[in-house]
């Protein structure tokens, strides 16, 4: 393993480039492929050469207008939001077909763009298709409220779209987060304006063909590309846009939390995190090894529910430590198109830079037991090799911040009472997961973590019915199956008198 960074040219060689990349990537509004206003581009890097493979259009606030102009008008004109359930779900079976039978192309596309190892990426795209499949079955199957007061009022629940809805997403799972948030907002009949992450625009566009063709009116589906500080800033700020459903860094949710206030929009904010896995002594530790390999390594540590924490009770820590830095170092770093690949390349040089300089730090603030740098063969781009640190104190950095790649901290506990505040002492709270025979204490101690969700013996499998967020500074607001459904909707109550009319009257004669 080395630090170095040269980049040998017969390496290169053996990377993946997908056939028929697109000449530059450009915005869709109002059913077109356009440049900005303005002409400007950014550059878009692939992940093992970093090397610029192609120009995007960067959006500013005149390309928002334009995007926002076109969803108010298919908003305010229709038919999308007075579409009957059923011919909407229609819709998005068709795109969770086309999702489907693309799967190997977004794949290709994706793992080229991001660094996702192939099969991962695969795994994202049938991801994606599922969740336009499931919003559109919860569509036809939903109802709402009504209560009766007998005699004398019904009430009932007429639910709206909202509008023009505002989605910003990261980079780490592109195609798939996109979806998460295309899914319900469409299902519900808003319009959206969509601003994916800089560093990952390809498999973004591939949405406007896909919509076309399963018969998306024009107008519904917008995409404006471009720098956080300026298309994504200018969605924030437009008035016309009622609804921001943001997934990012904390940091970025609170500026944007900030930017909204002025204009009292609804907000869903998805934010970062530094989960724990607890493995307790009683554990079945062949499976608790897997689970915590793979929850931390897989979509090369770049995934928000990452149990980048592992707290092990100390009767059995060093057995645990001993055998995750065996099995971290045999984890496999490769091409992100080679099948094999189990941790491919961090998404931009950038972020490559921040790992590893977390990396460095780690070496001052814990005993490093796997990789510590660019693992052997791949000194080039941006691979990392998986590294552990063992004996990692809780008030160390890599203990508190979230790091976002291959890098795991690993610290011993003796009672559950210690084990639960070593969990909850960090500013995030998004998932947990917990490893113990012992069903009392399992229970017991999920319930009490601050976290969004916990997983009990399990890894990060999620039905889709089930809420998705975070508390502290992991979020704000539930997604999630209806949870979804109640974020893009307006819930109108109407109030109707049945019989006699009950007014007290003011001013009789
Ligand atoms: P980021 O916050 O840098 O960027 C996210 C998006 O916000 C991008 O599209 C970016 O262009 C945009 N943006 C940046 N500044 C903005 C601004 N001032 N106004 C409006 N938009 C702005 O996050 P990232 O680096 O792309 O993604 C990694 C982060 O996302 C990690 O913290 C990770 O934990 C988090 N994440 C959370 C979840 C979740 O569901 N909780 C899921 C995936 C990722």
């Amino acid at each position: 393993m080395t630090g170095a960074r040269t980049t040998p040219a017969p390496a290169l060689d053996r990377r993946h480039v997908p056939a028929d990349l697109p000449d530059r990537i450009r915005h869709y509004i109002d059913g077109a492929f356009v440049d900005s206003v303005d002409g400007a581009t950014f550059d878009v890097l692939e992940p093992v050469s970093n090397e610029v493979y192609v120009q995007a259009a960067a959006g500013g606030a005149a390309d928002i207008d334009r995007a926002v102009a076109a969803a108010t008008r298919a908003f305010d004109e229709g038919p999308w939001p007075w579409m009957l359930p059923r011919e909407r779900s229609r819709v998005l079976h068709r795109i969770a077909d086309i999702v489907e039978s693309r799967d190997a192309r977004l794949a290709e596309l994706e793992s080229f763009d991001s660094g996702l190892p192939i099969t991962q990426a695969l795994g994202q795209a049938r991801r994606a298709a599922e969740n336009f499949r499931f919003f559109a079955d919860l569509i036809v199957a939903q109802s709402d409220d009504t209560f009766k007061v007998p005699g004398r009022q019904i009430n009932y629940v007429n639910r709206k779209p909202i509008g023009v809805a505002g989605l910003i997403t990261p980079w780490n799972t592109p195609f798939m987060l996109e979806s998460w948030k295309l899914g319900p907002a469409l299902a519900t009949g808003n319009t959206v304006v969509l601003k994916p992450a800089e560093f990952t625009p390809l498999s973004a566009s591939l949405w406007a063909g896909i919509f076309e063709e399963a018969g998306l009116p024009q107008g519904v589906f917008n995409l404006v590309h471009g720098l956080g500080e300026d298309a994504g800033d200018a969605l924030v700020k437009h008035p016309g846009v009622p609804l921001i459903s943001f997934t990012g860094e904390s940091g970025t949710g609170r500026l944007i939390f900030a930017n909204a206030a002025p204009f009292l929009k609804g907000l869903s904010m998805e934010l970062g995190g530094k989960s724990p896995a607890i493995v307790f002594a009683d554990a079945d530790l062949e499976a608790a090894v897997d689970a915590t390999i793979f929850g931390v390594f897989s979509l090369n540590g770049e995934r928000c529910t990452a149990g980048s924490r592992i707290l092990v009770q100390r009767d059995v820590y060093d057995a645990f430590v001993e055998r995750y830095a065996a099995q971290a170092r045999r984890v496999r770093v490769g091409y992100p198109h080679d099948p094999a690949t189990e941790v491919g390349a961090l998404v931009h040089p950038e972020h490559f830079a921040k790992v590893m300089g977390y990396v460095e730090i780690g070496k001052t603030e814990g005993r490093l037991v796997a990789g510590g740098g660019q693992p052997e063969g791949f000194a080039f781009g941006n691979f990392v090799a998986p590294t552990v640190f063992a004996d990692v104190a809780p008030e160390a950095r890599i203990f508190q911040e979230e790091i976002f790649g291959p890098v795991v901290a690993i610290t011993p506990f003796d009672t559950d009472e210690e084990a639960l505040a070593l969990a909850n002492d960090t500013r995030y709270g998004l998932a947990a997961y917990v490893w113990t025979n012992d069903l009392k204490r399992a229970h017991t101690f999920a319930q009490a973590i601050d976290s969004g969700m916990v997983w009990l013996n399990s890894n990060n499998v999620r039905d889709l019915r089930t809420p998705f967020g975070g508390v502290k500074a992991s979020g704000l607001g539930h997604e999630g199956g209806y949870r979804s459904i109640d974020f893009y909707t307006h819930q109108q109550a109407v109030h109707i008198t049945l019989g006699e009319v009950h007014n007290p009257t003011f001013g009789r004669t």
